[in-house]
């Protein structure tokens, strides 16, 4: 009887109201075993919702699998994640819940599961190179009634731990501390990113003009790295396998050369206030000399870092040729990379490296372009005050500061020995000199090897096939 005939039979006569309460007393174990029935048949959970997440596009050395399930219904069963060759089948995560009884519509149940896992393809025993599947499968809810099929997601990866293969086609190869060095390579098909590796960095490579299948890397060897033994090639395919290359022949330490500078209270004065001034986000109180620590530690470090970002920006492609002009009429007061140690009345209060050269000649003198490159700063940088960075391409760049004024913008090509401004003082400078550093990859270089005619003749160009950077520039 349905509930619609029952509420009629309500209005009826005492005779037919007996039976109506008869049948009212029968309703309710009916319509509830309708319900369950209808329930039982219908109440399977929902298919839930899969995914499969790789931080590599393949199973390779070293693979980071996240498999995701969701049903916020009856929620979770059985959640399994398992790799598949042939006939062979490896289970690399499984999870097993309660979902809810098909008659509940509340109490607990697991609505979401994140399953982790890590395959190294080459541990990974009986697995072969080549392809496999990756499946996540996730039971669905039943009834006393229905069993559905569980929800399955499927990818074939690609199955790959062998890295590219890397090797040297220029010998030798040296390289000084705080010096800059070139290799030419061959590489296997499979990379994707190659290079010369320096500790954490990489200074990737670019194809040799001219010469199909060879690469070249331009790298720097920092000014304080006292061995060359994390100096290598490094190739990696889409999978992040990766294979690294010892190539270097001999690595020339460099001793750093030590100095003292005495701070003063009339230097504090006409530095500190003057770079507060133009350095957004510095802030100086009356304590100058706690300024100065703040100037010459934090804001130095910032400038470095953002040194290194705009090496990102440059060229690829030679911009410069020809060997490197060195400032005429320029004493040079300092060597390149310099530990300096800072007093202030008579105590030690810091100590910095400096990076470059300082150049003196006449005041506010000419400041040359050191070779052909394009304008990427020319504008007050922190420490160096007005500034301007110039970039030669392949990561190259030199940098001018403390000038006085700035006669070119941003985006400008320049010639080499065009006229960039004038010296000056502004940033960190006593007096009026040149503060001049080249830069490879936003590494500090010693800029004498680029000075060097025969140097960049027989690193830089005669590796990349006596054609060398002029003609290699030319090329492009
Ligand atoms: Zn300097």
């Amino acid at each position: 009887m349905s509930p619609a005939s029952d509420f009629r039979s309500l209005s009826a006569s005492p005779r037919s109201r007996r039976s109506g309460v008869r049948s009212r007393l029968l309703a309710v174990p009916i319509a509830l075993f309708a319900l369950i029935a209808v329930l039982a048949v219908w109440r399977v959970g929902s298919p839930p919702v899969l995914e499969l997440r790789t931080n590599v596009p393949g199973i390779g050395s070293r693979t980071e699998i996240t498999a995701v399930a969701e049903e916020a219904g009856r929620g979770l069963g059985t959640v399994v994640l398992e790799l598949v060759q042939a006939e062979r089948r490896w289970e690399l995560a499984r999870t097993e819940h309660e979902p809810r009884p098909f008659w509940a519509f509340w109490g607990e149940r697991t609505a979401r599961v994140e399953l982790p896992a890590v395959v190294e393809g080459r541990t990974v025993e009986g697995l072969a190179e080549g392809e496999a599947l990756l499946r996540l499968v996730a039971s669905r809810a039943p009834t006393w009634l229905r069993r559905p099929a569980p929800e399955v997601l499927e990818r074939t990866l690609p199955v790959r731990w062998r890295p590219p293969s890397v090797n040297a086609s220029s010998q030798p190869n040296y390289v000084g501390q705080g010096g800059s060095g070139l290799v030419v390579y061959t590489v296997g098909e499979a990379a994707v990113r190659h290079g010369v590796e320096v500790g954490d960095r990489l200074f990737e490579g670019s194809p040799v003009p001219g010469r199909a299948g060879e690469f070249f890397a331009l790298y720097a060897a920092p000014y304080d790295l006292e061995t060359g033994d994390s100096i290598r090639l490094f190739a990696e395919d889409a999978l992040r396998n990766a294979s690294r290359a010892p190539f270097l022949t001999l690595y020339q330490t460099r001793e750093l050369v030590r100095s003292t500078i005495a701070l003063d209270d009339a230097f504090l004065q006409k530095v500190v206030p003057a770079i507060a001034a133009e350095t957004a986000g510095l802030r100086v109180g009356d304590d100058l000399l706690a300024g100065y620590l703040e100037i010459n530690g934090p804001l130095r470090r910032a400038n470095a870092e953002e040194l290194r970002r705009l090496a990102a920006e440059s060229r690829e492609t030679f911009l410069w040729s020809g060997v490197f002009l060195q400032q005429p009429n320029a004493q040079v007061m300092d060597r390149f990379a310099a530990r300096r140690q800072y007093t202030y009345r008579g105590e030690v209060v810091d100590q910095q490296d400096h990076l470059g050269l300082d150049l003196a000649s006449t005041r506010q003198a000419e400041v040359l372009a050191a070779n052909s490159g394009v304008v990427v700063m020319a504008r007050y940088f922190g420490i160096y005050g007005r500034t301007v960075v110039v970039d030669h391409g392949h990561g190259l760049m030199s940098l001018y500061a403390h000038l006085s004024s700035i006669a070119v913008e941003p985006g400008a090509e320049v010639a080499t020995g065009q006229t960039l401004g004038r010296t000056g003082a502004t940033g960190l400078a006593g007096g009026d000199h040149l503060h001049f550093t080249v830069l490879l990859g936003g590494e500090p270089v010693t800029p004498l090897e680029w000075f060097d005619a025969q140097w960049i003749r027989n690193r830089i160009e005669a590796p990349l096939g006596g054609a060398g950077a002029a003609g290699a520039g030319a090329a492009l």
